[in-house]
């Protein structure tokens, strides 16, 4: 099927740009599950792709190139991905990490992860859905080492399960998978999420190698406390991990555990951040360092917490409480906030209080988040680290 594209749409398509906009088409209403070829207004090939809505826009193109879309064509996009990441597979201290970045690795919509053999595929629009079994074939064929998979329907599911398992053998519950030489419980098969956020490996890595050796660690919106994790493993003397959701308890526990790590050093508190900051100033808690990662976007009762508007907030409240040559870990995965306005909500707040800082570290996305220059919105992670003298 040809679906024609305009003028602009075409010229960016032919450089790389990779996500189709319901405004780039000619005709805005057309829809189709079929792959499809884009054509310019003079009917001259532009791009292959497919049209499948999602969050953000309504397709991908998948190639430059008048290729057929055979389980050979997939099997090359898997074959190459895998050959990124071969210093992943060659550490002996990390099982668990991305093998297929959607558009990074050429193929917007679908997203494979690895856990200690098994991988887990999250699809997030209908149409490529509905082209799993080509798919899940041609991965097969690039991992027939791999011993079974699971997959995560990340759109409208229209009755689908979130998660379900789709062949080989199925994962221990939990799987244990290790970053860095440090354990984690993963559940392959509950809902959308794993028990694990893999962009934060070399975080973590940096509060295991060193960042957190005898320091107090705390950790904000902490899910099942990988950052405490680490830190703990990296000899911090203890860690608060703070997060509004019952369940964090339970899982933040079992991350120790099966690190064979003592709870007593570590406070696991069931509560919202701001709340917790109120808390801790008033009992006039310090921490020398204290880790922020809040999603991107969430509501409670009181309040709604944006990134883009309300980060500072978060830096506000922790320059309360951090001890004197203090780090603060400064994270955010909004895609919708640059690095450039990122720093600047951070700095701001530091100016406004007066301390003197240094940036002693800042991460993006690893390598096995692949990501093309083409699309800058898919190198969401920025994560930054400041040493804070308070005076
Ligand atoms: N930092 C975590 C991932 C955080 S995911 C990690 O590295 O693994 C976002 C978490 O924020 C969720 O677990 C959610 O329950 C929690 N959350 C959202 N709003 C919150 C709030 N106001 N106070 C505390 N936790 C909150």
């Amino acid at each position: 099927m040809k679906i024609k594209v305009k003028k602009r749409a075409s010229t960016q398509f032919r450089k790389g740009y990779p996500l189709i906009q319901k405004e780039d088409l000619v005709d805005t209403q057309v829809e189709t599950t079929e792959w499809i070829d884009l054509v310019d207004q003079q009917n001259q090939f532009v791009a292959k792709g497919y049209l499948g809505k999602q969050n953000k826009g309504i397709g991908w193109v998948l190639s430059r190139d008048n290729e057929v879309f055979d389980t050979t064509f997939f099997e090359k996009k898997f074959v190459v991905a895998k050959a990124k990441r071969t210093t992943y597979f060659s550490d002996d201290l990390t099982n668990a990490f991305r093998l297929f970045n959607g558009e990074g690795d050429g193929m917007g919509g679908l997203i494979i992860d690895y856990y200690d053999q098994f991988a887990v595929f999250s699809w997030y629009n209908q149409t490529l859905y509905l082209h799993r079994e080509k798919l899940v074939e041609a991965f097969k064929k690039a991992y027939p080492e791999i011993l079974g998979a699971y997959e995560k329907i990340r759109f409208d599911t229209q009755g689908l399960p979130e998660s379900q398992f789709i062949y080989g053998k199925e994962a221990p519950e939990p799987l244990i998978v290790k970053e860095n030489g440090v354990q984690f419980a993963t559940y392959l098969n509950e809902g959308l999420m794993t028990g694990i956020f893999l962009d934060q490996k070399e975080v973590r890595g940096a509060l295991v190698d060193g960042l957190a050796l005898g320091k107090s660690v705390l950790n904000m919106f902490s899910y099942t406390g990988a950052f405490s994790v680490a830190a703990a493993m990296g000899g911090a003397v203890e860690t608060t991990s703070v997060d509004l959701a019952k369940r964090s308890l339970k899982k933040t526990q079992e991350q120790f555990e099966v690190n064979g790590l003592d709870l007593e050093q570590q406070k696991i508190i069931v509560m919202d951040v701001f709340e917790y900051f109120k808390y801790a100033s008033r009992k006039q808690l310090t921490y020398d360092v204290i880790v922020l990662d809040p999603p991107s976007f969430a509501r409670n009762k009181k309040k709604v917490f944006r990134v883009a508007k309300n980060y500072g907030e978060l830096v506000k409240d922790s320059l309360e409480i951090l001890a004197d040559e203090g780090v603060l870990i400064a994270s955010t995965n909004a895609a919708n906030v640059t690095i450039q306005q990122f720093q600047k909500m951070i700095e701001e707040e530091f100016i406004a209080k007066g301390v003197s800082y240094q940036q002693i570290g800042l991460y993006r996305l690893p390598n096995d988040f692949q990501t093309t220059n083409a699309f800058p919105e898919g190198d969401y992670l920025k994560v930054f680290v400041y040493k804070i003298n308070q005076m």
